[in-house]
């Protein structure tokens, strides 16, 4: 057992913690507040390789796995930039498309999402099936060479900023009259495909839509992979990258806040000649936040190994356990800093109060914490489904 980056994870560290210094949590929040995007840092990143890192090299990219792209997601979470596209573009649409896509779909789309020139985000959530997507009513009918969408999606991440979106829709089994699942890569310029802003309390530079699918007809080759055997194990194939990153900026930013507390607690003295942080009742919660931060990267790094390893099911129980437990130990982090700043850690200034959103979204998406102990609780401990 090695707790040890190799070097050049180390370096791709550094680099990446290096890029995200250089433009910092002012330059996200002032993005967020301007209805802008960080078009810039995520430009460069992809200039750099850091977006393509788990992309095979013979499209584009580093050839790395998601111990790669995790730690670009908690870098730059840990420098103040939680970037969520990372976890929709690079980890679900460029892992679901080099696994499951057609060598066609690989050659089209993986070039651009490695060198972040493209973007493609991820569509399954609806308003009547968000935890629970056995009930999906997003269908897609074969018309023809084509195929025909028709459906309602919510909570959809840069939509307003991807050239495509991968849509999770049903089909009809010719061979059964079941309804499965199929995975379809669509334009976001698609005739039919419209979309709202939904006004979100997170302050992010990324924003979330309702989307309309109204007879959006696509071409046969928008089917991700070869046939329709293909979308239950492509849909399934994004979930542990999901799970793994969205881990990794949960404990990016949890650092980040605990990191920004410690610096003002170290200096700030309101009794006399000693710091704000010799109190116990201040320093013990943020060494308890950095505890659990510490545990979630833990378990973070176990399960992007298993993954990478090619141990999918153990990955996933690891993947599950450490987006709970970096989802917790974040919203905690940036909690427990906000009160160790006082009334400057509400100051859009010190740069903490402006993550509680994102934090406190962290627990119900991309998979709620309830969701996460159900699964616990009856793959891990065996215990019977109550839904
Ligand atoms: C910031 C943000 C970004 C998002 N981006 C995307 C995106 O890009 N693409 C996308 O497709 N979706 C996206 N989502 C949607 C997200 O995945 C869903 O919100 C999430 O899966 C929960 O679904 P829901 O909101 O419908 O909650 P519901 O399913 O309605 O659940 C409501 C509550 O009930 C609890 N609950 C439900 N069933 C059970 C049960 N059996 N046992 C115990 N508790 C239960 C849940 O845990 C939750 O707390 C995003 C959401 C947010 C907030």
């Amino acid at each position: 057992m090695t707790f040890d980056l190799t070097s050049e994870q180390d370096q791709l560290r550094d680099a990446v913690r290096a890029l995200g210094r250089r433009y910092g949590h002012g330059y996200f929040v002032e993005k967020a507040k301007a209805g802008e995007h960080t078009t810039e840092l995520w430009a460069e990143a992809g200039r750099l390789g850091y977006l393509g890192v788990n992309i095979p090299t013979e499209y584009g990219g580093g050839g790395g796995g998601i111990t790669e792209l995790a730690i670009v997601c908690e870098e730059l979470a840990a420098a103040g930039c939680p970037l969520l596209l990372l976890v929709v573009s690079p980890a679900i649409a460029a892992t679901v498309i080099a696994r499951h896509g057609t060598e066609e779909q690989r050659k089209r789309h993986l070039p651009g999402l490695a060198d972040g020139s493209a973007k493609i985000v991820f569509a399954i959530t609806e308003p009547e099936a968000g935890s629970n997507f056995h009930r999906l009513g997003t269908v897609a009918r074969c018309d023809g060479e084509d195929w025909v969408l028709n459906g309602r999606k919510c909570y959809i991440s840069g939509v307003d900023e991807a050239g495509h979106v991968l849509v999770v829709a049903r089909t009809e089994d010719s061979s059964t009259g079941k309804l499965k699942p199929a995975l379809f890569i669509v334009p976001t310029d698609a005739t039919g495909l419209t979309r709202s802003k939904l006004d979100m309390e997170i302050v992010s530079p990324e924003n979330q839509f309702l989307l309309y699918l109204d007879d959006v007809r696509v071409p046969a080759d928008a089917l991700v992979g070869e046939s329709l055997d293909a979308g239950l194990p492509a849909l399934f194939s994004g979930l542990n990258p999901e799970r793994i990153t969205v881990a990794a900026m949960g404990a990016g930013t949890g650092r980040y806040a605990i990191e920004r507390a410690s610096e003002y607690t170290a200096t700030r003295k309101v009794w006399g000649g000693r710091s704000i942080g010799s109190h116990q009742g201040v320093s013990h919660p943020l060494a308890h936040a950095a505890v659990q931060v510490e545990l979630a990267r833990l378990m973070i790094q176990k399960a992007a190994t298993l993954y990478d390893a090619g141990r999918d099911l153990e990955a996933g129980v690891a993947g599950n356990m450490a987006k709970y437990a970096a989802g917790e130990a974040a919203a905690l982090a940036v909690d427990t800093a906000v009160q160790a700043l006082g009334g400057a850690g509400m100051t859009t200034e010190y740069g903490v109060a402006t993550l509680l959103g994102a934090v406190r979204a962290g627990r119900i998406a991309p998979v709620s914490r309830e969701m996460i102990l159900n699964f616990v609780a009856q793959h891990v401990l065996g215990q019977e489904k109550s839904y």
